[in-house]
C-alpha cells in the first residue's frame, strides 16, 4: 500500500477588534497565490495550504476537508487536528453546534457526511453513524456523552485490526446532521458543567470527536466486500504554549505549565519527520509517553490520513509562539503514513 504525507494547512487568523484597538501589528503574511507564509522580514514557511485572515470557513472546509469525508467513506481512516497557541482560532476552525456561515470542520462534515450517506442509502447501502465524545485532562479522559456514572474507566487499548479504540467510551448512534451536533453540544455542556476555571481548562484540555461510519453493500453486487467501517476523528489540541516552559515562573508552577502530552506529541512529530526525512528504521516512536499520543498513534506514523491545521494568530505579540507552531507544523508535513484498505471484514 502507498504511502502519504500527513497534509498540514496553516490558518491565519484575523487580528480581534481589542488587538486593533490596542495597536497589535501584523508579524505575518501569506505569500499571494501561494500556500506559503513569511515571518518577519527573513523566514518563509510552505505548507500543503495556507489561509489568510479572509478565508472562510467553507474555503477551508472545501479544499482540505471535504476529500477527508470522501476518503471516510470509501472505507479509509482520517483524523484532522487543530494545533496552535490558546487564542489562534483551533476551536473556531473546528467548530461544532452551528450550521450557519461561521460553522465549522465539524458542523460541515456533518452535513456533508449524511448527505453523501443519503445518495449511498438510495443506492441500496445500509449505513450507520457512531459518535464518540472524549476529551483529555491532565492525562485524565472523560467521556463528554455520559452525564451519569462520571468515574468509569476508560481505557485505550487496540481492536483486532491494530487500531487504536477507547474501550468503555459512551457510543450514539446518529441519524442525521442536526442529531450529531445536538450530541456534540450536549458534550459541551457537559464540559463546562464538569469544570471550573473555564479558560484554564478549555487551553489544557484536547476534545476528540470521533465519527465511526458502517456501510454494508447490497448483495447484488459481487465486486464490492459485504461492508466496512472507517472513522474520522476530530481533534481540538490544547494550547501550544501549555509545552512551553515558562522562565519567569517558580519551580513548582513551571511544572504545573507543562503539558504532557504535548510535549510528547512535539516528541512523536518530531521522531517521525527524523525518521521519514532520513529513510532510517527508529524502533522506538515514544508513543506511550502520553494519553494523546497513543489516541494518535494511528494518524501519525499510522494508517489514516491527517490533516494538520496549524492556527496562528498575526499579532507580533505572539510572534516567538507562532515561529514555534510553524517549526512544529513543518516538521509534520514529512510524517509518512500507511493508509490500509483492510478496514472491510
Ligand atoms: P483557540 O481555540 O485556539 O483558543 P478560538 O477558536 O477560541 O481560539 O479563537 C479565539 C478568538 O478568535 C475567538 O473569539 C474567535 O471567534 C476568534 N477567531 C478565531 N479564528 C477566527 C477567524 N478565522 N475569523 C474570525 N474570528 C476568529
Ligand atoms: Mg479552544
Amino acid at each position: 500500500m502507498s504511502e502519504v504525507c500527513v497534509k498540514v494547512a496553516l490558518r491565519v487568523r484575523p487580528l480581534l477588534p481589542l488587538e486593533v484597538l490596542q495597536n497589535h501589528k501584523v508579524c505575518l503574511r501569506i505569500v499571494p497565490d501561494s500556500n506559503k507564509v513569511t515571518v518577519g522580514s527573513d523566514r518563509l514557511f510552505s505548507f500543503d495550504h495556507a489561509f489568510g485572515p479572509t478565508a472562510t470557513q467553507d474555503e477551508v472546509y472545501d479544499s482540505c476537508v471535504q476529500p477527508l469525508v470522501e476518503t471516510l467513506l470509501r472505507g479509509d481512516n482520517a483524523t484532522v487536528f487543530c494545533f496552535g497557541q490558546t487564542g489562534s482560532g483551533k476551536t473556531y476552525t473546528i467548530g461544532g453546534g452551528n450550521l450557519g456561515e461561521e460553522g465549522g470542520i465539524i458542523d460541515r462534515v456533518a452535513e456533508n457526511v449524511f448527505s453523501l450517506l443519503g445518495e449511498k442509502n438510495s443506492d441500496g447501502v445500509e449505513t450507520k453513524v457512531r459518535v464518540t465524545y472524549l476529551e483529555l485532562y491532565m492525562e485524565q479522559l472523560q467521556d463528554l456523552l455520559e452525564s451519569h456514572n462520571t468515574d468509569k474507566e476508560l481505557f485505550i487499548s487496540k481492536n483486532n485490526k491494530g487500531n487504536t479504540v477507547v474501550v468503555g467510551a459512551k457510543e450514539i448512534v446518529v441519524t442525521s446532521a442536526e442529531e450529531l451536533l445536538s450530541v456534540v453540544e450536549a458534550g459541551n455542556v457537559l464540559r463546562h458543567i464538569k469544570t471550573t476555571g473555564m479558560n484554564e481548562h478549555s487551553s489544557r484540555s484536547h476534545t476528540i470527536l470521533t465519527l465511526q461510519v458502517v456501510q454494508a453493500f447490497p448483495h447484488n453486487n459481487p465486486s464490492l466486500k459485504p461492508s466496512c467501517s472507517s472513522k474520522l476523528c476530530l481533534v481540538d489540541l490544547a494550547g501550544s504554549e501549555c509545552a512551553r516552559k515558562r522562565n519567569k515562573d517558580s519551580r513548582h508552577n513551571e511544572s504545573a505549565h507543562i503539558n504532557r502530552g504535548l510535549l510528547a506529541l512535539g516528541n512523536v512529530i518530531r521522531v517521525l519527520a527524523t525518521r521519514a526525512q532520513n529513510n532510517c528504521k527508529i524502533p522506538h516512536i515514544p508513543y506511550r509517553d502520553s494519553k494523546i499520543t497513543r489516541l494518535l498513534q494511528d494518524s501519525l506514523g499510522g494508517t489514516a490520513h491527517t490533516l494538520m491545521v496549524a492556527c496562528v494568530s498575526p499579532s507580533h505579540h505572539s510572534v516567538a509562539e507562532t515561529v514555534g507552531v510553524l517549526q512544529c507544523a513543518d516538521k509534520a508535513r514529512h510524517i509518512r503514513n500507511c493508509p490500509t484498505a483492510t478496514s472491510t471484514h
